[in-house]
């Protein structure tokens, strides 16, 4: 059975569908993101002044995974936004 060279795959951000051609017929890791968000992505690494930081696409996502980081391990960590236009966490006070 042939594996089929193009597959729809869903954008992580924005469950947008993206046709991927796959490279090669056993090729496994499809884009996460569609076109919009790819170029985001890329954006943000040459913007982020803190790259190895964990992104956060929403405040949103940012608090709640804050929330967590503080209940779980007793932190005070706060939301900002980076220039990058992701958020990101941190204990860092003022
Ligand atoms: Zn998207
Ligand atoms: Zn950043």
């Amino acid at each position: 059975m042939s594996i089929p060279t193009t597959q729809i795959v869903r954008c992580q951000l924005c469950g947008k569908g993206i046709l991927w051609n796959r490279p090669t017929p056993n090729a496994t890791t499809p884009p996460k993101w569609c076109k919009a968000h790819e170029n985001r992505a890329k954006r943000a690494r040459s913007l982020c002044p803190t790259p190895s930081k964990e992104r956060h696409s929403t405040k949103d996502a940012a608090l709640s995974s804050a929330a967590y980081a503080n209940r779980k391990r007793g932190t005070s960590l706060r939301v900002y936004e980076c220039k990058c236009t992701y958020w990101h966490l941190t204990s860092r006070v003022g």
